[in-house]
């Protein structure tokens, strides 16, 4: 059987080579006489993935000195309630822009455990379309950190700035758009990221803290949710998600061996460009984000009746081109094109659109 470009938003495709490689290495990693799936997390062999896996990470984000990298169980929803536990306590109160349906929902997950959250800013009351316009007077000047979303995979949406919060930490979402290009991570107090959409399988979480933000964890908190115990830890204070850590080594050399984030930007900025020049060139399908808020990795469209929508998808699952329909709460399609989507795949998809547009006229 052959493969399949699959657009889906996440778990999602994985670079071809990584999954050759893993196979090839499935049975017997190295000389160890084992998979990587059997080894003690303590032992010499998968000591050296982990470490490896962090400093492949350092040097393809370029992250600063003063920052941990932690490997982390729970997915980034455990993380919804990891960040107020960890940072409220700096000053009492944190703020939150709500730019999505995740955003909201790490939102409402401060807000539950009784804490003093404000959402600062939202554009809710336009689909989401586009993101917030943050400025620093919004934020309360003494808020722990500001939160958000910066790629908003539901919707396609992505922050096109980074929100300039002065001395208040900058804590951000970057499930869906984890390198896929260079970031500037000391303008962050906190990143973090499920591995499942960009990075590895689904079990494993990235997050990068600047150091000094360790220090506020409520006493009484869970210390598997705790980043100072993690980070003292080395990831290791209980079993890490040993696989995906080294699916990930494996994305990060693959990335460092194309180029680096430079390069993955430069690809990523051709795919997209080839899909939204089609989109914005015809009046069959539109796309509902602003411009100015377009996402590189979630692609989304419509045609503007919802039983084409749905044709569309199957129809294009037909011809091998999978998980295009849009996220259950939006409708629509999505094609989601994070780094191990080819070029060639977008090639095909807008091959498929152009067809399918002259196959099925509007009433
Ligand atoms: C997928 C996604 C999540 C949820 O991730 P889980 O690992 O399933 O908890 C959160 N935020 C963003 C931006 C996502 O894309």
């Amino acid at each position: 059987m052959n493969r399949v470009y699959n657009f889906s938003a996440g778990p999602s495709m994985l670079p071809l080579p990584v999954l050759e490689q893993a196979a090839r290495e499935m049975v017997c990693y190295g000389e160890s006489g084992m998979s990587v799936m059997e080894m003690s997390h303590r032992s010499p062999d998968y000591d050296a993935i982990i470490k490896n896996a962090e400093a492949l990470l350092r040097k393809l984000m370029n992250i600063p000195d003063n920052y941990k990298v932690l490997f982390l169980q729970g997915g980034a929803s455990t993380q919804f309630s990891a960040v107020p536990m960890n940072l409220i306590k700096r000053t009492g109160k944190a703020d939150y822009a709500v730019s999505g349906q995740f955003s909201g929902k790490a939102f409402k997950e401060a807000q539950k455990m009784g804490y003093d959250v404000k959402c600062i800013a939202t554009t809710k009351d336009d689909n989401f379309d586009h993101v917030p316009t943050i400025t620093r007077d919004m934020i309360r000047p003494d808020a722990a950190y500001l939160h958000i979303c910066f790629n908003n995979t539901i919707y396609g949406t992505k922050y096109g700035y980074i929100p300039d919060t002065g001395d208040i930490p900058l804590v951000a979402d970057l499930s869906s758009c984890i390198i896929s290009e260079p970031i500037d991570v000391s303008k962050f107090g906190v990143i973090y990221a499920g591995a499942q959409k960009n990075m590895a399988p689904a079990g494993m979480t990235l997050v990068i803290v600047r150091e000094d933000l360790l220090n506020y964890a409520e006493e009484d908190m869970p210390t598997m949710l705790e980043w100072k115990t993690m980070a003292e830890n080395d990831s290791m204070y209980n079993t890490p998600p040993c696989y995906p850590i080294y699916i990930a080594k494996l994305v990060y050399e693959w990335i460092l061996g194309l180029g680096g984030l430079e390069k993955m930007q430069e690809m990523n900025v051709a795919k997209a460009n080839l899909l939204y020049n089609y989109l914005d060139s015809q009046d069959y399908y539109f796309a509902p984000v602003k411009k100015d808020s377009r996402s590189l990795m979630n692609v989304t469209f419509v045609t503007g009746d919802a039983d084409l929508d749905k044709k569309f998808a199957s129809e294009a699952a037909k011809a091998g081109l999978k998980n295009l329909k849009g996220h259950r709460s939006v409708g629509g399609m999505r094609a989601s094109i994070y780094n191990a989507m080819p070029y060639a795949g977008v090639e095909a998809l807008i091959a498929f659109m152009k067809k399918f547009a002259a196959e099925n006229p509007k009433a």
